[in-house]
């Protein structure tokens, strides 16, 4: 632990111990004079302090990333992703330490901060096929003596706005196509965890990305306003709570900016009386508690339908009894921290919420945690479909249950206990109700026999209601033509 205090550290200067932003490739001092601690969840530790940048840190790495546009849309794409593989050499010589960092910022496990880190490489490996992917079409001959080609090009200064829960692999769904593509970019990544930003930076800059390029501007609320209000911003990728991103992207939308704003999740499995018990319960509990609950993809309510009841329920229950609460890097720890006292708070006063509702509690993870850190154990607690655990994101470990008589009765809550759509899991051995689940869940991320339902970079990583506003979803082609615009030239040749 206090090696990696040390590292930080020494990485932002022994003396103030406050992040720097990352612009034109120097790391320079925030204009802004407030900060906030970034602690370590598990332990309290306060690991830095981070800036809260201004309009004036954002105009000066707008400028910056206008600056090195021109040059860089100039490099031709084979030769950009020379860089990628450069990124992605660099990315895995650095594992241990950026999984570390992810762990001690977050809070997370060793084993998830490693499963993140695996997925954000996965993008820069995707992004690697720039040349093939944004490769555009044409036809000959639409008309007599004319052809028609349409070509992608680079938008300019793009920027990502991104949540706690992910430090590494959120920034790196959208750096490394955004680059790839010939855009300059600004990542803003959340106050409570920038540490893993500055190290993607540092390996940026090390592997020689031109200054510019990329950028970092450290902040909250007044840094993500200034972005989406600049002019010379073209396009924003937010991920983060469904509140935000509704801001976000109708301030992205007031000032014409191209805009994506991925949103927060309550997500439903189902789980049928035909599931396979014992795999179905393992990928139950990981999906509810692991990362502790705070992923966008964390199942939250679970309805087990007829006697799914009890042969699933129970087992769910034992299981969150057996989690061992700590420090994500020590040995034997199953779930870390949630991400602040505040998170901790409102996670309680839902639960309490649900109780003066009539909840049943069956496993109450309030009391038993560490006296130290952010903990709130694995919950487990029944409801009815009304209660407010079945409409809001609580975003920590607690898996409200539902019963229903039938599949039809599960889907009916699924669709209308909240207003999410990110992901929704069936268990089951019917090909007949997964299909007829992956038909009629208004979820973007579908999952049969699948508790975590994230799909690979190639793949766009959707959601849809209050989960996602916009049009182009993040990674895959969605990725590709959400940081290129299209020209469709008509030749005629005298
Ligand atoms: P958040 O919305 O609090 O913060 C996200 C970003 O927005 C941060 O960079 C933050 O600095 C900025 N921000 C916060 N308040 C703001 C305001 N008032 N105005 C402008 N900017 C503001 O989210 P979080 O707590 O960091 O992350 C957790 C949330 O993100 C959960 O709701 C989770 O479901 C969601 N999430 C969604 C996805 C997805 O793919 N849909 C992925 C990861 C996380």
């Amino acid at each position: 632990m206090t090696a990696i205090i040390e590292n930080v550290r020494e990485r932002v200067g022994a003396s103030a111990g406050t992040l720097k932003n990352f612009i034109g490739g120097k790391w320079v001092d925030a204009h802004a004079t407030e900060t906030l601690p970034v602690f370590n969840p598990a332990t309290e530790d306060v690991l830095a302090h981070v800036p809260l940048s201004g309009p004036e840190d954002v105009a000066d790495a707008v400028r910056a990333a206008r600056a090195a546009f021109t040059d860089w849309s100039e490099v031709p794409v084979p030769e950009r992703v020379r860089y990628l593989y450069d990124l992605r050499s660099a990315l895995l010589d650095d594992r241990e330490q950026l999984i570390r960092q992810v762990a001690t910022e977050n809070g997370k496990i060793y084993s998830d901060a490693a499963g993140e880190y695996r997925r954000g490489v996965e993008v820069v490996e995707f992004a690697i096929g720039m040349p093939t992917l944004m490769a555009g079409y044409n036809v000959e001959t639409v008309s007599r003596g004319i052809d028609t080609m349409m070509e992608r090009y680079p938008l300019g200064v793009t920027a990502a706005i991104t949540p706690f829960n992910f430090p590494f692999m959120v920034p790196l769904w959208t750096l490394p196509i955004a680059i790839a593509a010939g855009n300059s970019y600004i990542l803003k990544p959340s106050e409570r965890t920038p540490l893993t930003a500055q190290k993607i930076m540092e390996i940026c800059k090390q592997v020689g990305i031109p200054d510019g390029v990329v950028n970092l501007v450290h902040g909250a609320s007044d840094a993500v306003t200034s972005i989406c209000e600049d002019r010379d911003v073209d396009a924003v990728s937010f991920v983060g709570s469904a509140r935000v991103a509704r801001i976000v992207y109708e301030l992205c939308g007031r000032n014409g900016k191209r805009v994506q704003a991925l949103g927060g999740a309550k997500n439903h499995i189902i789980v049928m009386p035909d599931a396979v018990v014992e795999p179905s319960v393992a990928n139950l509990s990981e999906s509810a508690f692991g990362n502790a609950g705070q992923r966008c993809l964390a199942g939250s309510v679970m309805t087990v339908v007829g006697e799914a009841k009890d042969k699933v329920l129970p087992r769910v229950v034992e299981r969150a009894e057996e989690i061992k609460l700590g420090f994500g890097l020590d040995e034997g720890t199953d779930m870390g921290p949630v991400i602040r006292p505040d998170a901790r708070e409102r996670i309680h006063k839902y639960v309490e919420q649900g109780l003066d509702e009539g909840a049943h509690m069956l496993r109450d993870g309030r009391a038993k945690v560490p006296e130290k850190g952010f903990f709130v154990g694995p919950t487990v607690i029944e409801i009815e479909p009304e209660s407010v655990l079945a409409r809001e994101e609580l975003f920590g470990p607690v898996l409200s249950v539902l019963h229903a008589d039938d599949i039809d009765e599960a889907i009916r809550y699924l669709n209308e206990t909240n207003e999410y759509g990110n992901a929704s899991s069936i268990f089951t051995s019917s090909g007949r109700a997964a299909r007829e689940f992956r038909r009629r869940t208004p979820a973007g991320m579908i999952g049969i026999n699948v508790g975590v339902a994230a799909p690979v970079a190639f793949f766009p990583f959707s959601g849809h209601r209050n989960s996602f506003f916009g049009d182009l979803h993040v990674t895959g082609r969605d990725g590709v033509e959400f940081f290129t615009r299209k020209k469709t030239t008509t030749t005629r040749w005298f």
